[in-house]
């Protein structure tokens, strides 16, 4: 299978569950920014302080911070990855590319989880995270489409994109994941 992976998507798509499903089986690296960030504002960091009232408002915290925060991971690492939620914008997808070519570790494949709008925001507001109430909730969903979604033409013009259908159970979704991966 595949090793080091991206997945792309809308807020709710299931990327967080599915990517912690399939790193757990093939032993890669979990990297969620989204997790990194709620961990730095968890611990009252300066820079988690910085983040939290971006991340409450459902908008994206800067490209300079997301990446410096990837980079120190990918740097500490040999083995497999999957990136989760990064990059959410064109200028951290160019950004995270000299990076991988100096530790010579090209993406191999970037999965799409494609849901529609109403079931994402349901699903969303079931979860009852801290920023997901109804209006933050929208306000993600558009700048998922604005600043994101351009990244699937980015990555499909690299021949590196497989889409996968997000509805179903969790199992039957993770059976399409791991056939796309092949
Ligand atoms: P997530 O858990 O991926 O839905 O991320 C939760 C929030 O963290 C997002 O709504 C953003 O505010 C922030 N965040 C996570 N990843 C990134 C990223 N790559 N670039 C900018 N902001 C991010």
């Amino acid at each position: 299978m595949k090793q080091r992976l991206l997945f792309l998507g809308p807020p709710g798509a299931g990327k967080g569950t599915q990517a912690e499903r399939l790193c757990a089986a093939h032993e890669l690296m979990h990297l969620s920014t989204g997790d990194l960030l709620r961990a730095e504002v968890g611990a009252k960091t300066s820079l988690g302080q910085e983040a939290a009232a971006v991340m409450n408002r459902g908008e994206l915290v800067s490209d300079e911070l997301v990446l410096a925060i990837v980079e120190n991971q990918l740097k500490n690492q040999s083995g497999g990855w999957l990136l989760d939620g990064f990059p959410r914008t064109l200028i951290q997808a160019t950004a995270l590319e000299p990076l991988l070519e100096e530790l010579k570790q090209p993406i191999e494949a970037v999965v799409l989880l494609e849901l529609n709008d109403a079931v994402l925001i349901e699903r969303l507001i079931s979860r009852g995270r801290s920023d997901d109430n109804e209006s933050v909730i929208r306000n993600r969903l558009e700048v998922y489409r604005e600043k994101t979604a351009p990244l699937i033409d980015h990555y499909r013009q690299q021949g590196l994109l497989q889409t996968v259908e997000a509805h179903g159970s969790i199992e039957s979704i993770a059976i399409s994941i791991e056939k796309s991966l092949c």
